[in-house]
C-alpha cells in the first residue's frame, strides 16, 4: 500500500542506508531473541526495532503511593462487604511467613503477615516457590494486588512484590503496561524495549531517525524532542509528562498517516484518467439526467442525487476518481452505480462492476442489465460458473468494444478478460475484497487509470472513513428511499425463546421467509447455539413439516450458492445459517431476522445482519436473544436506533476500531496509541499539515524536509521486510 517509492525517496534510501539501519533491522535478531520469542513479537506486529520503540504502553500501574493497612481498613466500610476492591499498594515489614507446597499446576502458597505500623494484613501469592528464599521474617516488602476481606482481617492477593534492601527508601514508579500476547507477558516486553532503547540511544543515526516530523511543524507544535517524548512515554516519571509525550506520538502517527494519504494523491494527480470527452465533447448534463430518468424507474432521494452530482464532477476531470460510497444497507447505492455506468457510457467507455458472491453478482445483473437496457447498453455476466462458450463469448465481445457493462464475481480479475476501453470499476462490499484485488481490476485499462468506485454498506464511522480512508473521497447516503418501513427490533433473554419461534413460525405460515443466525457452526463451541444443532433440533420441533435450509462457512462456494439460491427463490422457509448471510442479498420476503446468542457479535455486525430484512413492503422484525439481562442491556442500542453510523460509533467507543471489518486491511494504518474519536482534533490538524507539506514540495526535496523524507523510505522499506515475513 505505500509502495509510492518516487525516485527522490528511493535514492535518498540507498545514499543513508537506510534499509540497514538499526531502526529497520529485525529485532529478534538484534537483540538476539529466541524464535519463539521474535514469533510471539510479530504476533504483536512487531518485526523491527522501530515497531518494538513503538509499541506503547496502554497503561502505567502506579506504584508510587502505598496505601496504610489501617487506610485500607477504611475501604471495607466504603465498599460494604463486596468483598473486593481494585489492586492497591502496600509497605510493611514480614513479621510471620509461610511456605507450603501444593501438588497440581499452582505447585506452591506463601503467607506473609506483614505490619506496615498502622495495622497488619495477609499477603498471599501462589506459585512462586522461589520465594521461600526471598521472604524473610523482618523483610520489609512492598507488594501490589487485589484485597479481599475476610472474616479474619485483610488478604491480598499479590500481582506485584518487591523486597527492600535493609535500609532503602520506598521510591516507587510508574510502570507501563504493554499490549501481550500468548508466551510473552508485559514484563519480558518491557525489558526488550528497554533494551532497544539503550542501544538507539547510543546511536546517532537511530536516534536522529526516531522523528518523523520537520522541524518548523515541531516548532509550531510546541513538541519537543522526539527521543525525549519516546523514553518518556515508556518510562515516565509522573502522568503530566506521560501525557506530553502521547500528544506528540498521537501527532506523529496521524500525520505519518495523512503523509501517505497526501503523497497516494499526489501520486493519482499524475495518472491520465479515461478521457471522456473524446466521444465528441463533454458529456452533457442533459443528456444524462435524461438518460438516468429513462434507467431508475423512482425519484432518486436527495442523497441519491447529491452523491450522483458528486460522482459526475469526479469522473468528468483530467484525473482517475477514487471514491468510496457508503450508504446503509437499503439506501440504494446501486441506482448511483448505475449512474456512473451511464456516465462512462456516454463517454464512449465501458464499465466493470464486481460482487463478492454469484449469487449477488446474479443478482445485481439482473437490476443493472434491466435498467441500462433502457439507455442501450449491452450488459453480461461474468461468473466463474459459466460454459465455456459463454464465457469465450463474452471475453471476445469485451476485447472487441461489443459489451458496454460486464458484472461479475472474482472471475472478471483472470488475465483472459480484457477490456477494449475500460472507463469504470464499481466494487461493490468492498470489504469483501484486498486491496490487490481492487488494484488488479483497475489494472486492466491500457494507457490510463479507470475511474473506481467503492461501495459499502459498512457503516463505518465518518472520522474513522476520513483517517483510514483518507486518500479516498468518501460520499454518503444518508438518507432512505422513501416508504420503508422502519424494522421493529427486540431484545429477548434465552428463556423467552420459545414463544420467538412461535412467532418466527407464524411469519412464515403467513407466506414470508425467516433467517435464524447462530453464531457456532457445530457443537465444538459448547456454550453457543450452532447451526447445525438447531437445523436438526427446529426440523423436528417448531418448524416441522417447512422447508429449512441450514447455511454456514464450512460449505463450499457452490454448495452456498445453491442454499442461497433455494432461499432466494423462495423454496426454503427458514434459512439457519452462520454470519456468512451477512452480506448483500436482497430478499424483498424475509421479514424476520433472528439472532441467537446476539451477545457474541458486535453492534456493527448485527446491524448488518438486520440489513438483510426490511426490504420489502411488509413489516419487519429483528429479534436479538441473550443468555441473560446484562448481555441484553448492551443489546438494547440496536432496539433504539436503526442508523448504522451512530450504531457504528457506538460499537467503536465499545470495542475499539480495530475490530472494524476493512481497516486493518487497508494497510499503513498504524495507530497504536491514537484514538480515532477522541483524538480527531489532532487529526484534523496533522492532516492539515500534511497536505500543505505535500503541496509544497510534492518530492520532498527541500532541506527542511530531509529528515521526513528518509523516515518515509525507511518505513516502506521496513513494510516490505513485513510483507516478505
Ligand atoms: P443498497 O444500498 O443496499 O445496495 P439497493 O441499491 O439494492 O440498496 O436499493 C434497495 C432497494 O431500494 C431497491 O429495491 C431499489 O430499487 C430501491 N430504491 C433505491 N433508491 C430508491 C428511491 N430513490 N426510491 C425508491 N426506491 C428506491
Ligand atoms: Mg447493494
Amino acid at each position: 500500500m505505500r509502495g509510492m517509492a518516487t525516485p527522490t525517496l528511493a535514492t535518498i534510501e540507498r545514499k543513508e542506508g537506510a534499509s540497514t539501519s538499526l531502526l529497520s533491522s529485525r529485532v529478534a535478531r538484534t537483540l538476539g531473541l529466541s524464535t519463539r520469542t521474535a514469533a510471539a513479537l510479530e504476533r504483536l506486529g512487531i518485526i523491527t526495532v522501530r515497531d518494538l520503540v513503538r509499541h506503547f504502553p496502554y497503561r502505567y500501574d502506579d506504584l508510587r503511593s502505598p496505601v496504610s493497612v489501617a487506610a485500607l481498613a477504611g475501604l471495607r466500610n466504603e465498599t460494604r462487604g463486596a468483598g473486593s476492591a481494585g489492586e492497591v499498594n502496600a509497605l510493611g515489614t514480614v513479621v510471620h511467613c509461610s511456605h507450603v507446597r501444593l501438588r497440581g499446576r499452582i505447585r506452591a502458597k506463601t503467607t506473609a503477615t506483614i505490619d506496615d505500623g498502622t495495622g497488619v494484613m495477609t499477603a498471599v501469592w501462589f506459585g512462586r516457590p522461589y520465594l521461600a528464599n526471598q521472604l524473610k521474617t523482618g523483610s520489609r516488602v512492598f507488594v501490589r494486588g487485589r484485597i479481599d476481606f475476610t472474616l479474619t482481617g485483610i488478604t491480598m492477593n499479590v500481582s506485584r512484590h518487591r523486597v527492600l534492601k535493609a535500609d532503602e527508601p520506598y521510591a516507587g514508579e510508574l510502570v507501563p503496561v504493554y499490549p501481550q500476547t500468548a508466551g510473552l507477558g508485559s514484563h519480558e516486553i518491557r525489558r526488550f524495549v528497554r533494551a532497544a532503547l539503550r542501544m538507539v540511544a547510543s546511536d546517532v543515526t537511530a536516534k536522529a531517525g526516531l522523528d518523523p516530523l520537520p522541524k518548523s511543524i515541531n516548532k509550531r507544535e510546541r513538541f519537543g524532542d522526539a527521543w525525549r517524548a519516546l523514553t518518556t512515554i515508556h518510562e515516565p516519571t509522573d502522568e503530566k509528562s506521560a501525557e506530553q509525550a502521547r500528544r506528540r506520538l498521537v501527532f506523529e502517527e496521524f500525520f505519518l498517516l495523512a503523509m501517505g494519504a497526501a503523497r497516494r494523491r499526489a501520486e493519482r494527480s499524475q495518472e491520465p484518467a479515461p478521457d471522456f470527452s473524446a466521444a465528441g465533447g463533454a458529456p452533457a448534463e442533459k443528456e444524462f439526467f435524461e438518460k438516468l430518468g429513462r434507467a431508475v424507474s423512482f425519484e432518486l432521494t436527495g442523497a441519491q442525487r447529491r452523491v450522483v452530482d458528486e460522482l459526475r464532477a469526479d469522473m468528468l476531470k483530467q484525473t482517475p476518481m477514487n471514491r468510496l460510497l457508503q450508504g446503509d444497507v437499503g439506501s440504494g447505492k446501486t441506482a448511483v452505480a448505475i449512474a456512473g455506468m451511464i456516465l462512462a457510457l456516454q463517454g464512449g467507455y465501458q464499465s466493470a462492476f464486481m460482487a463478492p458472491t454469484e449469487v449477488l453478482a446474479a443478482q445485481q445483473f439482473n437490476k443493472i442489465a434491466g435498467s441500462l437496457s433502457q439507455v442501450g447498453a449491452r450488459c453480461a455476466l461474468l461468473v466463474g460458473a459459466l460454459k465455456r462458450r459463454t464465457r469465450d463469448d463474452i471475453l471476445a465481445q469485451l476485447q472487441a468494444g461489443d459489451l458496454d457493462v460486464v458484472v461479475g464475481t472474482h472471475a472478471l480479475l483472470t488475465d483472459d478478460v480484457r477490456f477494449a476501453k475500460l472507463g469504470l470499476t464499481i466494487i461493490d462490499e468492498q470489504h469483501r475484497f484486498g486491496v490487490l484485488q481492487r488494484a488488479a481490476l483497475r489494472g486492466k485499462a491500457q494507457g490510463f487509470v479507470p475511474h473506481t468506485m467503492v461501495m459499502t454498506a459498512t457503516p463505518i464511522p465518518r472520522t474513522l472513513a476520513q483517517t483510514v480512508y483518507a486518500d479516498l473521497d468518501v460520499s454518503i447516503i444518508d438518507e432512505m428511499p422513501p416508504g420503508r418501513r422502519a424494522i421493529k427490533t427486540f431484545v429477548r433473554g434465552v428463556e423467552a425463546k420459545p414463544k420467538v419461534l412461535a412467532f418466527v413460525r407464524a411469519e412464515v405460515e403467513k407466506g414470508h421467509q425467516a433467517f435464524v443466525v447462530c453464531p457456532a457452526i457445530d457443537e465444538s463451541e459448547r456454550a453457543l447455539h450452532s447451526a447445525q444443532q438447531q437445523a436438526q433440533e427446529l426440523r423436528s420441533s417448531v418448524f416441522s413439516g417447512l422447508q429449512v435450509g441450514l447455511l454456514h462457512g464450512r460449505m463450499s462456494v457452490a454448495q452456498k450458492d445453491e442454499m442461497m439460491r433455494l432461499f432466494a427463490d423462495g423454496f426454503m422457509k427458514v434459512l439457519i445459517s452462520t454470519t456468512v448471510v451477512e452480506v448483500g442479498v436482497d430478499m424483498p420476503n424475509a421479514t424476520v431476522m433472528l439472532v441467537l446468542d446476539a451477545h457474541v457479535f458486535g453492534l456493527a455486525q448485527l446491524h448488518q445482519l438486520r440489513g438483510r430484512v426490511g426490504r420489502g413492503a411488509a413489516q419487519s422484525y429483528c429479534i436479538l436473544v441473550a443468555p441473560d439481562a446484562a448481555e441484553a442491556e448492551r443489546l438494547q442500542a440496536m432496539a433504539q436506533t436503526n442508523d448504522g453510523f451512530a450504531i457504528a460509533e457506538e460499537d467503536m467507543r465499545l470495542r475499539g476500531s480495530g475490530d472494524l471489518v476493512g481497516t486493518r486491511q487497508h494497510g499503513g494504518n498504524d495507530l497504536r496509541l491514537a484514538h480515532l474519536i477522541r483524538d480527531f482534533p489532532v487529526f484534523v490538524k496533522a492532516k492539515k499539515a500534511a497536505e500543505t507539506l505535500v503541496q509544497a514540495d510534492p518530492h520532498l526535496t527541500n532541506p527542511e524536509n530531509r529528515s521526513l523524507a528518509a523516515y518515509l523510505a525507511a518505513v516502506d522499506s521496513e513494510a516490505m521486510l513485513r510483507q516478505s515475513s
